[in-house]
């Protein structure tokens, strides 16, 4: 563990953040639940209590939902200039900006994640985002059509309008940048919001609350509502005044969204799980794949939905990728996100730690070998050594599973059909890596492969300008880039003869 330095000093303003119960946002308000109940917010790395918070159930997702519906229907924002909407959210970029420093500190404190790791990717990553997505406000276009119809002359042209009243439920992998994925595009196209952040980690979107209010979002347009998922997310996915619901989260609870939806048939984008693999040719450079192959698994402690947790390595240069991989992972520094040193914190929850262990026994049950790593570390706080499983295969539940943890299998492979079978092999296709100095190869493996997004000679790249979504079982939809934009309008057509 890393120990030997001493925590980064917390701000003032994140030290008073965190000794008050928080409040939920709704229509402009800082209101506690209808209930009166709160739920604790814990500290990963020690299990103690970090905040309690308001505890949002059906009543408060019916009160948001209201005011989200008024701002749509007949509020400011349904007036508001595309210019003015793009200024707003650049505005909001610039204070979450002012702010960093508080942002990153909160993400580690509720996370778990190193605070030096949430301020050059999670933060910086936020503002871009809002910034990205603020300049898509005004070009929003539709097109002329040519009509043949009739014989006679007509103009017809497509709108592209917002959807609406959008409910969006986010994960506690990285809590701000994925509250930033929703709320960019939902308020670039002029939807209102009612954001449900994860129970595990509500507090950076409660700040982030603050802070649209003081960026002059009019009220009512992002309202902010923590609680649990089987009440207060299952709420919003089914409720009937709400148009649409973007949600980024398991396989499993994206398929109760998808039941939830049918009632008003409301439109729904999801962006799930997966098992991506990451796939090392012998002609790869090898002194630059090891550590890329670490990273991909190892970055965020392998809770991000694309880690590169099936590693696959052509034969002749498996022990030599794997040796290689495990040294690294044995130089990994384990410890409190808040320690300068730590490169890995806690997983996010003692639910998650245990259920990274259990795959890990259930591997060792059916065979699996651990070259590095293959416990918990220690017994306070929720930590897991970065693991390497070898003597795996396809059977497997370690490789079939999403284990969304610090654990990678290998497995080597023959030549590249049978790579892209095995790579292919999976209910999910959210993202894979490819990793070779012949291009040629690189980019007829990218075609073949069953993934949103394909890496080569690198992996976990993101961008705002960059679409990123799964085929399969890893969800519905493309976020990012102007894709998403299609997720948050529909399109009108309008015609009328003019001879
Ligand atoms: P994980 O298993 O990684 O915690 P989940 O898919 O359970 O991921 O959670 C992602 C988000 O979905 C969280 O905000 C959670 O509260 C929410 N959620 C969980 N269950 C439901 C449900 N039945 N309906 C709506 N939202 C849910």
């Amino acid at each position: 563990m890393a120990t030997a330095t001493q925590a980064v000093q917390l701000t003032d303003s994140v030290s008073r953040y965190i000794a008050k119960s928080r409040q939920m946002l709704i229509n402009g308000k800082w209101v506690d639940a209808a209930s009166g109940k709160t739920f604790p917010t814990y500290n990963p790395a020690t299990g103690e209590v970090l905040a309690n918070v308001a505890e949002g159930d059906k009543e408060d997702i019916n009160r948001a939902v209201a005011a989200a519906r008024a701002a749509f229907d007949t509020g400011p924002w349904s007036r508001i200039t595309p210019s003015e909407r793009g200024k707003l959210i650049w505005k909001l970029a610039d204070l979450i900006e002012n702010h960093a420093e508080e942002f990153a500190q909160l993400e580690s404190l509720d996370n778990g994640k190193p605070v030096t790791i949430a301020r050059i990717a999670d933060i910086p990553g936020t503002i871009d985002m809002f910034r990205y997505m603020a300049g898509w406000a005004t070009k929003l276009e539709g097109n002329t059509i040519p009509i043949s119809a009739h014989g006679a002359k007509f103009l017809a042209y497509t709108l592209r309008e917002p959807v609406g009243v959008v409910g969006q439920i986010i994960p506690w992998n990285f809590p701000l940048m994925m509250a930033s994925w929703k709320l960019g595009p939902a308020l670039a196209t002029g939807c209102c919001v009612i954001l449900k952040p994860a129970e595990q980690t509500p507090l950076s979107a409660l700040l982030l609350g603050e802070l649209i209010q003081e960026a002059g979002i009019p009220d009512g347009v992002v309202n902010i509502v923590p609680g649990y998922g089987e009440t207060a997310g299952a709420a919003l996915a089914a409720h009937p005044n709400v148009d649409k619901i973007a949600f980024t989260g398991s396989t499993e609870v994206g398929k109760l969204i998808v039941h939830a939806a049918t009632g008003n048939l409301k439109k729904v984008s999801l962006e799930l799980g997966g098992k991506s693999p990451n796939v090392v040719f012998q002609d790869a450079d090898i002194d630059a794949t090891i550590p890329g192959a670490a990273m991909a698994i190892f970055f965020n402690h392998g809770q991000c939905c694309c880690a590169g947790s099936r590693l696959y390595v052509e034969a002749k240069e498996f022990d030599k990728v794997v040796d290689g991989v495990s040294q690294l992972a044995s130089k990994i520094r384990v410890g409190p996100g808040m320690e300068p040193t730590t490169d890995m914190g806690p997983l996010v929850s003692e639910e998650q730690m245990n259920k990274v262990c259990s795959y890990l026994e259930s591997g060792y049950a059916e065979g699996a070998k651990a070259t590095v790593g293959g416990s918990r570390q220690g017994d306070k706080g929720y930590f897991v050594k970065p693991t390497v499983l070898v003597n795996t295969n396809e059977k497997m539940k370690v490789v079939r599973e999403e284990i969304f943890g610090p654990v990678v299998t290998a497995i080597p492979f023959k030549d590249v059909d049978d790579l892209v079978v095995k790579a292919n092999a999976t209910e999910y296709g959210l993202a894979a890596g490819v990793w070779t100095r012949d291009i040629g190869k690189a980019h007829r493996i990218a075609s073949q492969l069953r993934a949103g997004t394909v890496w080569i000679n690198c992996y976990n790249v993101f961008d705002p300008a960059m679409p990123f979504g799964g085929y399969k079982q890893s969800g519905w939809g493309r976020e990012m880039g102007h894709e998403v934009l299609n997720l948050y309008t529909e399109v009108k057509s309008v015609c009328t003869p003019i001879s």
